[in-house]
């Protein structure tokens, strides 16, 4: 972070089409990431500025210096924890099956043989997809971004994609997007705020500290009944 005025201004990467953690709304920023950040900026005394990339852009950008801080409903993976330190868990989460609302026979995974698959570049998504690929044996399309893969099913490009539970029910009752979820979850996960690996460990245990805050203060759960109340 830069010093300004006193006041640590830090950089946030995030994913901007990531409703309802992260999207944008009559020019603003807003969403579940969005909220908690803030959130715990105020409550912890810094200044933060957000900065927009496709979601496979950001810990990229966090190891090159270009962000402090990097959120985006972004799962804490083994994987991850090689280059960057995750917070607290702040939401459970996990992946689940898309399909088109007219396809009736995707429920599991061993369906999949000889089909498409949509996924997001560099999600735990495309992980799953990546990691059964050959076993099982379909074709892996990757997307920059979820209404992008979203449309491949909806258009009938693809067959089916994976994403996460929590964003794509949203994005179902929100939107008359011809997508169906089927079978159970393929996971579960948590989504963590992430700061680059061993560089970071004051910043790591301020959002700690905010984060714990706004859970005690009652604002955590203010926060995601704004966002996902019925
Ligand atoms: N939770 C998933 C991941 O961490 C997807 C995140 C996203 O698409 N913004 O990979």
């Amino acid at each position: 972070g830069e010093e300004e005025e006193g006041t640590t201004l830090y950089k946030v990467g995030i994913d901007t089409t990531y409703p309802p953690f992260e999207y944008e709304e009559d020019g603003e920023y807003v969403g579940i990431d969005i909220d908690v950040i803030s959130a715990i900026a105020d409550n912890q005394g810094f200044e933060i500025e957000f900065s927009a990339m496709d979601f496979s852009g950001i810990i990229p950008s966090l190891q090159a210096g270009q962000l402090d801080i990097a959120m985006g409903g972004m799962s804490i993976t083994d994987e991850r924890k090689e280059t960057v330190d995750f917070s607290d868990p702040y939401f459970d989460s996990g992946l689940t099956l898309v399909v088109n609302e007219d396809n009736s026979s995707i429920t599991t995974m061993e369906d999949l043989a000889g089909k498409t698959v949509a996924v997001k570049n560099g999600t735990t998504g495309a992980l799953h997809a990546e990691e059964h690929a050959e076993e099982i044996g379909y074709e892996v399309k990757q997307f920059n971004d979820s209404p992008a893969m979203f449309q491949e099913v909806a258009n009938g490009n693809a067959d089916v994609l994976m994403e996460d539970y929590p964003v794509i029910a949203y994005a179902i009752a929100q939107n008359d997007l011809g997508l169906q979820i089927v079978g159970d979850r393929l996971n579960g996960d948590q989504y963590g705020i992430a700061v680059l690996k061993g560089e970071n460990s004051d910043l790591l245990e301020q959002i700690n500290a905010g984060l714990a805050e706004l859970k005690d203060s009652g604002e955590y759960d203010e926060i995601m009944s704004k966002y996902l109340a019925e």
